[in-house]
C-alpha cells in the first residue's frame, strides 16, 4: 500500500547475492558489533534505529483517515457499519494481527517486526472494475515494507537465498568486502544482482571516501604500484605490489606496475588473425579479486551493465601481446619490421587490427612503445 517504495525494487528477480546469503546469526551478530567497534555507529544509535523500525505503522493515518478519493476504506465502512467509528474497527483489526510480516517466500514466512505496513491481502490491481472495493479491513494484513513492494511487483526471490534489500546490500558490500576501487564496488553490486542506475553506487561509495579520510578504509591510489595477474580463463586482475607468489593456477603478468599506466594488449577468441583486436585498459580500472561466494574469483573481471556485466577482455580470450604505456606514450603494432600506430580503442570491444600485410602471422605481431619523436 505504500506509494514511495519503488526505490526498493532494485534487485534482479534472479539475483544471487554474495556470501551474505550463507550467513547465520553469529556472522550477523559480528557484523553489528563491527559497526560499533569500527566507529560507524554507537550502540545507542543502533538501538534507536531498531526501536524506530519496531514502532507499528500509523494505521490511523493510512486507513482511518485515508483520502476518500484515493481509497475506499471510509465509504466501505460507512456502508457496512453506519453508526460505528472506523478507527475503532481499524484498531480491532490491527490488534488481532500477529504484528509480524506475513509474506511467504519459498515456504518460509518473513516474520519480521521491522518496518511493517498495512497491505492488501487481495491487491487493488485485482479489483480493476473498482479498486475501492479492495479497501476493507478484512482484506488487510501486515507486511514489511520490502515485501509490500515485492508482492506488488511479483518479485520472486531466488532459490532459497535470502538477500538483503539493495540499499542494505550496498553497505554490506562496502563494509564487509571493502572493495579497493569504485569500479570494483560497482562490479560487486552488479554481481550481487543490483539493477539500479550506477549513480546509486557512486553515491554509496561516499562512505568509502569518508572512511578513508578517517584512516579506516583503503582505496587503491592511482599513484600506487600493482602486480598484474593473469588467470587460466584469460582474466587479468591486480593486487598491491608484493613479492608474494601469485594465487595457485595464476601467473604474474607484470610486477610493480604504475597505477597511472595503461594496459595495452592484443587478444583474440581463437588465435585467428582476422579476429585479433587491440584493447586498452587503465591499470586503475583493472579489478582486484574478492571472495565471491561460490563464484569463480575472475567473475569480478566484468564491465558492469544493468543486467550484470560483460566479460572484461582479455577474460575469455587468448592474450597474444601486451605492453604497459604511460598516458603520454604511444603504442605501435609491429609486424615483420613494419610499425604502425594503434589508435586508442573507443569502446570496450577493442579495435579490429588491420593493414598488417598478408605475410604477417599472429606470432609475428607485437606491441611496442613508440620511440620518443623528440
Ligand atoms: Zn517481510
Amino acid at each position: 500500500m505504500a506509494s514511495n517504495a519503488s526505490e526498493d525494487e532494485e534487485l534482479a528477480p534472479d539475483a544471487h547475492g554474495l556470501y551474505d546469503a550463507t550467513w547465520q546469526q553469529p556472522e550477523w551478530k559480528a557484523m553489528v558489533e563491527r559497526l560499533v567497534d569500527d566507529g560507524f555507529v554507537t550502540w545507542k544509535e543502533a538501538a534507536a534505529t531498531l526501536l524506530g523500525e519496531l514502532n507499528p505503522p500509523q494505521v490511523g493515518t493510512q486507513i482511518a483517515s485515508s483520502d476518500a478519493g484515493t481509497f475506499g476504506f471510509k465509504a466501505n465502512h460507512r456502508a457496512a457499519f453506519p453508526d460505528e467509528s472506523l478507527m475503532s474497527h481499524v484498531l480491532e483489526w490491527f490488534y488481532s494481527e500477529s504484528g509480524r510480516c506475513v509474506h511467504v517466500v519459498d515456504g518460509a514466512t518473513c516474520g519480521t517486526r521491522l518496518d511493517l505496513q498495512a497491505d492488501h491481502v487481495n491487491g487493488r490491481e485485482n479489483f480493476r472494475e473498482n479498486p475501492h472495493a479492495a479497501d476493507t479491513l478484512d482484506n488487510l494484513t501486515l507486511r514489511c515494507r520490502r515485501h509490500n513492494v515485492a508482492k506488488r511487483k511479483s518479485h520472486v526471490n531466488n532459490a532459497n537465498r535470502t538477500l538483503l534489500p539493495a540499499q542494505q546490500a550496498l553497505m554490506w558490500i562496502l563494509i564487509e568486502i571493502q572493495p579497493y576501487t569504485k569500479y570494483d564496488f560497482g562490479r560487486l553490486c552488479r554481481i550481487y544482482g543490483m539493477t539500479m542506475a550506477s549513480v546509486r553506487f557512486d553515491e554509496a561509495w561516499a562512505m568509502a571516501v569518508w572512511r578513508e579520510r578517517e584512516g579506516r578504509y583503503q582505496i587503491a591510489a592511482v599513484a600506487g604500484e600493482y602486480d598484474l595477474i593473469v588467470w587460466p580463463d584469460g582474466a587479468v586482475t591486480r593486487r598491491f605490489a608484493s613479492g608474494e607468489p601469485s594465487p595457485h593456477g595464476t601467473q604474474i603478468l607484470a610486477s610493480e606496475v604504475q597505477g597511472g599506466d595503461v594496459f595495452c594488449f592484443l587478444a583474440s577468441p581463437d588465435g585467428v588473425k582476422a579476429n585479433l583486436r587491440y584493447y586498452e585498459c587503465d591499470v586503475a580500472r583493472i579489478p582486484f579479486v574478492y571472495p565471491l561466494d561460490s563464484r569463480p574469483p575472475t567473475d569480478i573481471a566484468i564491465w558492469p551493465t544493468a543486467k550484470g556485466g560483460v566479460p572484461m577482455p582479455p577474460r575469455g580470450l587468448q592474450l597474444h601481446s601486451w605492453v604497459l604505456r604511460r598516458p603520454d606514450e604511444e603504442v605501435h603494432l609491429s609486424a615483420l619490421g613494419v610499425e604502425r600506430q594503434t589508435p586508442t580503442p573507443k569502446t570496450v570491444n577493442g579495435l579490429k587490427v588491420t593493414g598488417l600485410g598478408r605475410r604477417a602471422t599472429v606470432a609475428d605481431l607485437s606491441l611496442v612503445i613508440a620511440a620518443d619523436a623528440s
